[in-house]
């Protein structure tokens, strides 16, 4: 595929998720809650989780908040992925990612819509818009069930 047939894929999706985004709001009930903040670009996020009652298995993830394109896309994509994933496999998906955008790995075929999120590893500065609700999921997950705020800058 050549760059701009690529850039345009990564574009739509990126636009598609982000004017009707599937998993904007709240989850019911709220197991896990974080808010992120990637202060470069300004994008906020508020992601919400609902465990199952082992709390060993993500049933839901929803964000709300205000960002790019990017940073809302990202969080969409995230949160179709995260459906059904225990705690070990999600944190993994986080480490994925991560290094999915360093160019370093991508991801299996039953989860490549997320690798059109490489297409932004091509502008450096945008590369926190997209990591920032896998950080925050990470820290989400991570914690037992406190409102914590962090925020992406000092990371990777
Ligand atoms: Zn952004």
């Amino acid at each position: 595929m050549s760059l701009d047939n690529l850039r345009t894929l990564y574009q739509q999706v990126i636009l598609e998720h982000y004017k009707k985004p599937k998993h904007r709001g709240k989850t019911d009930p709220v197991d896990r809650r974080q808010r992120g903040h990637n202060p470069s670009c300004g994008d906020t996020i508020d992601l919400t989780v609902r465990l199952n009652e082992a709390n060993d298995v993500i049933e839901d993830v929803k964000f709300e908040g205000e960002g790019c394109a990017i940073a809302m896309a990202s969080a969409d994509l995230m949160a179709d992925a995260m459906r059904g994933k225990t705690l070990p496999e999600a944190l993994e998906m986080v480490q994925q990612f991560q290094n999915m955008m360093k160019g370093e790995a991508e991801f299996p075929r039953e989860l490549r819509k997320l690798n059109v999120m490489q297409g932004v590893a091509q502008f450096p500065v945008r590369i926190k818009c997209a990591t920032l609700t896998w950080h925050t999921l990470k820290a989400a997950l991570e914690q037992t069930a406190a409102v914590e705020f962090v925020s992406n800058e000092e990371s990777d």
